[in-house]
């Protein structure tokens, strides 16, 4: 999941990628309540404490979401039109088409749900 904040020096975005969802399992995993950041606008580090991050949604869930949706409309409209429609065809293409659709759409909840729990759950100093 990925954190972001400003430059403590430039007050340009500076964010980093962390694999705990949580600012306790961080707290918890690393024993440090502060993660230590370099700008990439003017390359001063410093250390930036977990409360003052913010998770921020993953671009790629929305994207495959929104690939998903196109490809499962795109790939119905066109083997109906080639294949005719009948019954049995039209579930055999809901499933198709709704499959990866509902997949992508949990992960796609998933990581807004861990972008939630991660900003509404700050850490008692
Ligand atoms: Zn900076």
């Amino acid at each position: 999941m990925r954190v972001h904040t400003r430059c403590s020096y430039c007050n340009a975005g500076v964010s980093h990628y962390t694999i705990y969802d949580t600012r306790a399992e961080y707290d918890m995993r690393k024993g440090t309540k502060y993660i230590n950041i370099q700008c990439k606008k003017c390359l001063n580090t410093d250390d930036y404490h977990l409360n003052d991050l913010r998770a921020v949604r993953s671009p790629f869930f929305g994207l495959i979401f929104a690939v998903s949706i196109i490809a499962g409309l795109v790939g119905t409209f066109l083997l109906s039109y080639y294949t005719g429609s009948s019954t049995y065809q039209w579930t055999v293409l809901g499933m198709f088409a709704g499959v990866p659709f509902i997949a992508t759409s949990i992960m796609f909840r998933q990581n807004i749900m861990k972008v939630n729990a991660f900003n509404q759950n700050f850490l008692s100093e």
